[in-house]
């Protein structure tokens, strides 16, 4: 079991065979990355490693990074929600996504639902 009261290292998500989840908060692109790819050392917290990072597209730095958000990354979440969304229109009201924290749920709609530029 990993140490809750520690953040996430590069190394942790390596370990669990997880993507790293960086965000670009200026331009909004998101990319899910080995932990081995983004070229820092392993050890480095996830948290930390977002402050380290500049984005290639718009070279902003306030990028985030987590662990992986869904399983397989966000390409694939996203074509599991339009997966769920068609299944929806058959099921009628009162779906929703009830893996997303409630945050994450409301962000996962501008990301996921919208035209990916
Ligand atoms: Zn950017």
């Amino acid at each position: 079991m990993p140490d809750p009261t520690k953040p996430v290292t590069l190394a942790d998500l390596d370990r669990q065979g997880k993507l790293a989840w960086v965000y670009c908060n200026e331009c909004g692109r998101e990319r899910d990355v080995p932990p081995r790819d983004l070229g820092l050392p392993l050890d480095t917290p996830a948290p930390e490693a977002g402050k380290r990072l500049v984005c290639s597209a718009c070279g902003g730095r306030k990028v985030t990074v987590r662990p992986e958000l869904y399983p397989g990354g966000v390409e694939e979440a996203s074509r599991e929600l339009k997966r769920r969304r068609r299944a929806r229109h058959k099921a009628g009201p009162g779906w929703q996504i009830g893996v997303l924290a409630e945050d994450q749920r409301e962000r996962a709609g501008s990301w996921l639902t919208g035209p990916r530029s």
